[in-house]
C-alpha cells in the first residue's frame, strides 16, 4: 500500500490540500476549498490526469469542505491509503523545534502562540479539530513553519528593546517560510550530491509572501521575518522594513488607528503601495516593459532591498556555497534574478544569461558562471516537506 499523506493547509475562508505519497513526493490529488462560511463556497479538486471538478457548498463552513474533500478520495479509493495527516501550522513559538503528532497537550501548546499569529494560528487549529472528527482513525502531525528557524542564536534573534519583553512575553525574531528553506536546502544538496551538513547557503523565497535565510549545514542560522513575518524584505501587499517610528508618526500626524497601520503595512504596501498598479511581478514586469515608471520604480526598491537582505545574510556564513532562489518569483522571474545577482556582484556573483533564461520550472538550475559565487533555481514543495515530516513523525 502506498504511504499516503493528506496534507493539510487551513485559513480562516479556505482550505487547501493535497495526498502527497511521502516516497515519491507525486501528489494524485490537489484542491482548495475557498469563500467557506460564505454563500459562494466552493471546492475545486484537481486529480492527475482529469480535468477540476468543482462542488459548491453554499454557506458551507470547514467541516462540510472537509466531508467534500473526503468523499471524494472514498470515490477515488484514497480515503483507505491515508496513513496520516500532516497540517500546516504557522506559528509554533519556542515550544516547538520540530514537526510533532498532535494531542490535547500540543494543542493546547499551538492555542498558547494565537497571541503570536492572531491571523493564522486560530484557523490552523480549526482546520485540526475538523479533520481530527472526520478522520479519527489516523494519527494528525503538525509542521510548523516557525520550527525551523529555531536554531538561530541569541543574536540573531533577539530584538534590542529591554530584555524583560523576551522574557516575559516572547517578544523575538521566530522567521517563517520554513518549511520552504527546508526543502530547498535538502534538494539542492541532493542535486549538488554533497552532504548538507557540509553547506554554507542563502535561501530567498520569493512568493506573494518573501523572505530568505542563512543556513549553515542544514541549519537556520538567520532569517528576515521576525516576530511577524512583516519583517524584512519587500512582499506583494507586505511593507518589511520600515522605520519603527512610522506606526507613531501614522497615528500622531495623520490620526490613524494602530489597527489603520497595521492594515497598510500587511495589506497595502509592498508591490502593491509601492506601483499603486498590482501586487503580482508578472503585472508589474509588464507594465515596466510598457514604460510605466511607478511599476519599475516598485520593481527597483525589491531588488535593491532583497540584495542589500542577501548581503546581511552572508556575515553569519562566512562564505557562500550556492543562492537558492525559489518561491514564484523566484523561480519564474528572469529579471529579477539577474537584477539581484548584479547587485550581489560584490559578493562574486556572475550570472550566466542563458543558464539563468532556462532555469525554472522542474530544474534545479544553476545560474552563474563557472567562476562565480554559485546560485540557483531550486523549485520548492512545502507539500512534500510536510508529507516526509509527517511520515517521520508517525514512525
Ligand atoms: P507564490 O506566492 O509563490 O505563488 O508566488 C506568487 C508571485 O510569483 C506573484 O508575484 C507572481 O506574479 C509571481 N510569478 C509567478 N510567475 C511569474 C513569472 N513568470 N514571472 C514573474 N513573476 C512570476
Amino acid at each position: 500500500m502506498s504511504s499516503n499523506i493528506l496534507v493539510i493547509n487551513c485559513g480562516s475562508s479556505s482550505l487547501k490540500f493535497s495526498v502527497v505519497d511521502s516516497a515519491s513526493g507525486q501528489q494524485p490529488i490537489t484542491g482548495l476549498a475557498e469563500r467557506l462560511g460564505d454563500t459562494g463556497a466552493v471546492v475545486s479538486i484537481k486529480s492527475s490526469g482529469n480535468d477540476k471538478i468543482i462542488i459548491d457548498i453554499p454557506n458551507g463552513e470547514h467541516d462540510k469542505a472537509l466531508s467534500t474533500i473526503l468523499d471524494h478520495l472514498q470515490q477515488q479509493d484514497l480515503l483507505e491509503t491515508i496513513q496520516a495527516v500532516g497540517h500546516r501550522v504557522v506559528h509554533g513559538g519556542e515550544q516547538f523545534t520540530d514537526s510533532t503528532v498532535i494531542d490535547d497537550q500540543v494543542l493546547l501548546a499551538i492555542e498558547a502562540c494565537n497571541h503570536l499569529a492572531p491571523l493564522h494560528n486560530p484557523a490552523n487549529l480549526i482546520g485540526i479539530r475538523t479533520c481530527q472528527k472526520l478522520l479519527s482513525n489516523v494519527p494528525h502531525v503538525a509542521v510548523f513553519d516557525t520550527a525551523f528557524h529555531q536554531t538561530m542564536p541569541e543574536q540573531a534573534y533577539l530584538y534590542p528593546i529591554p530584555y524583560e519583553l523576551y522574557k516575559e512575553q516572547g517578544i523575538r525574531r521566530y522567521g517563517f517560510h520554513g518549511t520552504s528553506h527546508r526543502y530547498v536546502s535538502m534538494a539542492l544538496a541532493d542535486t549538488l550530491g554533497k552532504p548538507l551538513e557540509s553547506l554554507n547557503l542563502i535561501s530567498a523565497h520569493l512568493g506573494n509572501g518573501c523572505s530568505a535565510a542563512s543556513i549553515q549545514g542544514g541549519k537556520s542560522i538567520d532569517t528576515t521575518m521576525g516576530l511577524t513575518p512583516l519583517e524584512g524584505l519587500v512582499m506583494g501587499t507586505r511593507s518589511g522594513d520600515v522605520d519603527p517610528s512610522l506606526h507613531h508618526f501614522l497615528c500622531s500626524q495623520m490620526k490613524m488607528s494602530i489597527d489603520e497601520v497595521n492594515t497598510l503595512l500587511n495589506k497595502k504596501s509592498g508591490l502593491l503601495g509601492l506601483s499603486s498598479l498590482s501586487n503580482d511581478m508578472r503585472t508589474l514586469e509588464q507594465a515596466s516593459q510598457d514604460g510605466n515608471q511607478q511599476a519599475e520604480l516598485a520593481i527597483q526598491v525589491f531588488c535593491y532591498r532583497l540584495a542589500k537582505h542577501i548581503a546581511a545574510l552572508a556575515v553569519p556564513l562566512g562564505h557562500i556555497d550556492g543562492l537558492i532562489f525559489t518561491g514564484g518569483i523566484g523561480e519564474n522571474s528572469v529579471a529579477i534574478r539577474q537584477r539581484v545577482l548584479a547587485l550581489l556582484a560584490v559578493l562574486g556573483f556572475k550570472i550566466d544569461d542563458e543558464q539563468n533564461k532556462s532555469a525554472g520550472k522542474s530544474q534545479h538550475g544553476l545560474i552563474t558562471q563557472p567562476e562565480s559565487t554559485p546560485a540557483y533555481v531550486v523549485n520548492t514543495n512545502e507539500e512534500w516537506m510536510i508529507a516526509k515530516d509527517t511520515q517521520a513523525a508517525i514512525q
